[in-house]
């Protein structure tokens, strides 16, 4: 194996370190970041994310509020649960868990999260703020890709990014993350011919697809960035992510494992977009 391992734990570690210390100081003035989860119904891993979240708040010092609603709740109590939260000034962070079960309307939800308590950054319009360039929040799985970048000294102006994946959680904001940093920016997905033809060409490349081991040496630069998104639990139990991590580890540059890479970056971003909404309120309340 050549490849530098990139540890998302341990940079995961720095920044949940900066977001406590600055949530202290916040928290001194009056003012404590507090983030509210939504979870429906009994999905395993569901609830493990959300309890990791509420943990990760007490951690650092944050108020967190977990909402656990049975299967049946209608949508409409959910609306309305969503409602309370927009008004409740002690929440300045909201996040409905998914997947919902199926007789949700995503999009729905989606929007009934004020903007500027998105902190996921599903509302439509984080989404513009993220395509035009303004003020808003990013979301967090792509925003930690960014971040672990960002940390690992990758420079990106100029170089050819290619994304496999384009969901709208994962895939296009991290195209858009990329070409707001002046990457040359490819994205793949299920329908993309040669594939590797074209992933062969990165100087970055980003799988965000969920399939286990994917993308394989011969998808590969020598020389380039992976950066695995995927999270797949195998029959065996074990998480594995959408790269061939032996193999590729061969032939990339730096790559990020899993689990230990991505996963924990994530949830510090969305630490740090409850601070950063946290702030944005402070702001607001001087300004009145
Ligand atoms: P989606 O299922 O929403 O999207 C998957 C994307 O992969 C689609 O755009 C799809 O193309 C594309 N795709 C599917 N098969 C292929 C293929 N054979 N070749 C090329 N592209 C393909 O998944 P998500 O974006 O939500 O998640 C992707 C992975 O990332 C999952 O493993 C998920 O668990 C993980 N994840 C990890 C997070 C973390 O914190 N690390 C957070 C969020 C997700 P098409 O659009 O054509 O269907």
């Amino acid at each position: 194996m050549s490849a530098q391992i990139i540890d998302g734990k341990a940079i995961s570690e720095q920044l949940k370190a900066q977001v406590k210390e600055e949530a202290a100081r916040l928290s001194a003035q009056g003012i404590q970041p507090g983030l509210a989860v939504v979870i429906v119904g009994e999905n395993p891993a569901s609830q493990v994310y959300v309890r990791n979240k509420a943990k990760t708040c007490e951690q650092l010092g944050m108020y967190s509020e977990v909402h656990r609603l049975p299967e049946s709740t209608t949508e409409e109590e959910l609306l309305a649960l969503i409602g309370q939260l927009n008004s409740n000034e002690r929440i300045h962070g909201i996040l409905v868990q998914q997947p919902l079960p199926s007789h949700f309307d995503q999009n729905k939800i989606d929007d009934a999260i004020l903007p500027e308590k998105d902190v996921d950054a599903f509302h439509p319009v984080n989404v513009g703020n993220l395509t035009s360039g303004h003020e808003g929040f990013l979301p967090c799985t792509p925003a930690g890709v960014m971040e672990l970048l960002k940390r690992t000294g990758v420079e990106l102006a100029g170089k050819h990014a290619v994304v496999v994946g384009r969901s709208n959680i994962v895939g296009k904001p991290m195209a858009m993350l990329l070409l707001r940093e002046h990457a040359t920016v490819t994205v793949c997905h299920s329908r993309s011919a040669n594939m590797a033809d074209i992933t062969r060409q990165a100087d970055i490349l980003v799988a965000a697809v969920g399939k286990p081991g994917l993308i394989r040496k011969e998808h590969v630069k020598p020389g380039a960035i992976v950066i695995d998104v995927g999270i797949n639990r195998l029959d065996t139990g074990k998480l594995a992510g959408d790269v061939a991590f032996e193999e590729v580890a061969e032939v990339a540059g730096a790559i990020t494992p899993v689990p230990g890479g991505v996963g924990p970056m994530t949830i510090a971003m969305l630490m740090y977009n409850t601070l950063e909404s946290a702030e944005r309120a402070a702001k607001r309340q001087q300004v009145k």
